[in-house]
């Protein structure tokens, strides 16, 4: 049983959402918060969130990633922007609790030159801060492409982070096959030594989601580009074998890629075909 959806808009609402999901084939699906440039959030409809757990239930849909307006830098050196992101994830966090067990990713942030580990402490911070013990949802830190001073790009600055946390049940990666590539780890020819790589560092089991996504670059381009399934430098075996790895069974796999709906629902067609290539 495989977990495959796509980011889709919230704006009509969580029942439209699995409505949605369920037409295009997926059995998760990933959405915004709120406007990916970090507005404020619309006020939930409790019915809605009420028909979405009756419809959801029905369709036995997956675990569900929501993710944070990717605006927020929670290593920025200026104070009102951290606590921008502070107030926003913490937000963000409180009401993911209407749906249980969810997972919440992140752009860890970019430590605009006051170096690595300035940056990766206050990340951690900023987590040890809004991670409560009693919350079901898990945070996960996406990998980047390492563009700028993007930190996330190397699997170590994932470790570092996750080492500072109190709360490591609460914590999670999310490894986003497009940026993993554009940040210098070639899963094109060796995805297996980049996931033993990563296993080393981090520890394989702290992957919580996979990101699906083709790249328009370069491995080592640090562009963070998404391509089409099959359209980009990883290509469609890469992502069957990212997707169907032992080590990633069970776990929700999203497509980022430049699509409409159709689009979508071809994709994931595609990644379902493809099971029987690796069982
Ligand atoms: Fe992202
Ligand atoms: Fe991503
Ligand atoms: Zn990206």
């Amino acid at each position: 049983m495989i977990y495959i959806g796509c980011h889709l808009s919230s704006s009509k609402g969580f029942l439209n959402m699995a409505k949605t999901a369920e037409k295009i084939g997926a059995g998760t699906f990933q959405f915004f918060t709120r406007n990916p440039r970090g507005g404020k959030a619309k006020d939930i409809d409790p019915e809605d969130i009420r028909n979405y757990h009756e419809y959801a239930g029905k369709m036995s849909m997956g675990q569900v990633m929501a993710h944070a307006p990717y605006t927020l830098n929670p290593c920025s050196d200026k104070e009102h922007i951290r606590e921008f992101a502070h107030m926003v994830m913490a937000d963000d966090l409180e009401r993911l609790e209407l749906i249980p067990g969810s997972l919440y990713n992140f752009h860890p942030g970019s430590h605009v030159g006051q170096g690595r580990e300035k940056g990766i402490e206050m990340i951690a911070d900023l987590l040890n801060d809004i991670l409560k013990e009693d919350m079901t949802t898990t945070v996960l830190l996406e990998t980047m492409a390492g563009k700028g001073t993007e930190i996330g790009g190397r699997f170590e600055d994932l470790k570092s982070i996750l080492d500072l946390v109190v709360l490591k049940d609460k914590v999670g990666v999310c490894f986003d096959t497009c940026h993993v590539s554009d940040a210098g780890y070639d899963i094109v020819s060796d995805l297996e030594g980049v996931l033993s790589q990563f296993d080393d560092i981090v520890g394989i089991d702290r992957i919580k989601a996979l990101h699906i996504n083709d790249s328009l670059n370069p491995c080592g381009s640090h562009k963070d580009r998404h391509a089409r399934i099959g359209e980009g430098t990883i290509g469609r075996e890469v992502i069957g074998a990212a997707v169907y790895h032992p080590a990633f069974k069970g776990l929700p796999c999203i497509l980022e890629t430049p699509n409409e709906l159709p689009g979508y629902a071809e994709e994931i067609k595609l990644i379902k075909e493809m099971e029987r290539e690796y069982n």
